[in-house]
């Protein structure tokens, strides 16, 4: 069984970033019938965030990339007891040691190191004395553990996207793998967890692929298989800068907010890296993109983020959505649905800011009623017959007020322009706006009848 994990911190919102990781990992698992698990790492005490935890998970259901242990997920600060059993598992074993070093100590070889110009690691004092675990009693608090790094060699990563790539050994220093205050560092925490919870697909941001060589050593060590690895590539904002606060919104609750779709921003994200094979199609659902995904098909080189396309992906979302979901999703009446489906706005909140615009009284130069050449007195026959017509409109839904527009043309001997450009007029107020139709719809008969009566008056 294919098994693989979302493994955030609880430092604050999801990230766009993080949520693309999210749903690469959930992609690659259920393309493949597998499972798709979270793990809260919560293990650096100083960057947690209150409630981070809650809103994270709040974010990646609203996505609808739900991992399959949501009511439960794998949160590390309460396994603190087995990190720290096997960290002694390895010292026993000789594979790491106990490190009494003190932060004075540190910093003196490391002011050392910068001077002669190399760079700076851990000098490996302790590595060389035989620390008994039963003496540490008496320096409960004061040590560190740390794993020992091989002084030669390679260790090479397969990655599924890279392919191998080589790190020096050497070049490593003896990472720590428990801290002073008992919490295990990120390196330990997640190759233990990764082996208990059955990963077998460990997919996970570029940023961390130095980490892997320290981790493969450490299954090593442990005796465990170690699971596979797939790197993602970076996002890049438009200035082609690694993606940050910078550039604006980047959270998922921040999209929510400025009116995004959750199904447009799942389809903007799986393109951060991810092409199909028949690049012409570029509109699909979290369900055709677990058909479609393939890991081959992610690319080494950094994506850009390109917030025109999230923005016209978000139109047609929009336009495409069930009137019903967007109904009751957003909590809009049936008339004002219908009138974002088709306004062609971008996004949510740019439809609503038009609709708040649009529910109060406009204000027009009486002018800008007269269609073209028609004239004065044309406009406002054609006012006159369309209120008429729209008062008697019985069912108040695009057809039949399609129907009464129609009439009021026919029956007046008049020209399109002439009745539905002042009626559009006298609705909103601009030269350039939704239907009159969608607008009516909108506002509702009581509303619409009686701007339509308003523009009359401003007519001689
Ligand atoms: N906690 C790490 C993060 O916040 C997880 C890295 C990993 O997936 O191994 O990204």
């Amino acid at each position: 069984m294919i098994r693989t994990r979302f493994a955030p911190s609880p430092t604050g919102e999801l990230h766009i970033g993080g949520a693309r990781t999210a749903l690469f990992a959930y992609l690659f698992a259920k393309s493949q019938g597998g499972e798709f698990l979270l793990r809260i790492e919560d293990t650096d005490r100083e960057r947690f965030v209150e409630r981070a935890t809650e809103r994270i998970i709040e974010s990646l259901k609203w996505l609808g990339i739900t991992p399959d242990n949501i009511e439960k997920p794998m949160i590390q600060s309460e396994r603190l007891e087995e990190y720290k059993k096997h960290a002694f598992d390895l010292v026993r074993a000789g594979h790491a040691y106990i490190c009494t070093c003190t932060k004075e100590m540190l910093e003196k070889d490391r002011e050392e190191q910068i001077k002669s110009g190399v760079a700076p690691r851990y000098e490996g004092h302790c590595r060389k004395l035989k620390t008994k675990s039963e003496k540490l009693k008496a320096i409960e608090g004061k040590y560190i553990i740390r794993m020992k790094m091989p002084d030669e060699g390679k260790i090479i990563v397969d990655d599924l996207i890279r392919g191998k790539v080589e790190f020096d050994a050497s070049l490593l220093d003896d990472q720590i793998i428990l801290k002073s205050d008992g919490f295990p560092t990120y390196h330990l925490a997640s190759v233990i967890d990764d082996h208990e919870m059955g990963i077998t697909h460990v997919i996970r941001a570029e940023e961390w692929l130095s980490s892997t060589p320290k981790h493969l050593k450490l299954y090593q060590m442990f005796g465990w298989d170690a699971p596979e690895f797939a790197h993602l590539p970076m996002i890049l904002g438009p200035d082609h800068k690694k993606l940050s606060k910078r550039h604006g919104a980047t959270s998922i609750s921040d999209h929510k907010a400025e009116g995004y779709l959750p199904e447009a921003l799942v389809n903007f994200m799986a393109f951060l890296g991810w092409n199909p094979k028949d690049d012409s199609k570029q509109y699909f659902s979290l369900q055709e993109l677990t058909e479609e995904f393939k890991i081959k098909n992610v690319n080494k080189s950094a994506a850009v983020f390109d917030i025109e396309k999230l923005r016209s992906l978000n139109e047609y979302y929009l336009r495409t959505y069930e009137l019903t979901n967007l109904k009751t999703k957003e909590r809009l009446t049936e008339g004002e649905s219908g009138l974002i489906k088709r306004g062609g706005y971008k996004t949510l909140k740019e439809a609503e800011d038009y609709l708040q615009k649009l529910r109060k009284t406009p204000e027009y130069d009486p002018k800008s009623l007269i269609f073209k050449k028609s004239s004065e007195e044309t406009t406002k026959k054609g006012l006159e017959l369309a209120c008429e017509k729209l008062s008697s409109c019985e069912r108040w839904e695009s057809e039949s007020i399609q129907r009464s527009l129609a009439e009021a043309v026919g029956e007046g001997g008049l020209t399109n322009g002439d009745v539905f450009w002042p009626v559009r007029v006298a609705l909103s107020g601009e030269e350039k706006s939704p239907s009159p139709v969608e607008l009516m719809v909108a506002l509702g008969k009581g509303e619409s009848v009686k701007r339509v009566k308003e523009a009359i008056k401003k007519l001689k």
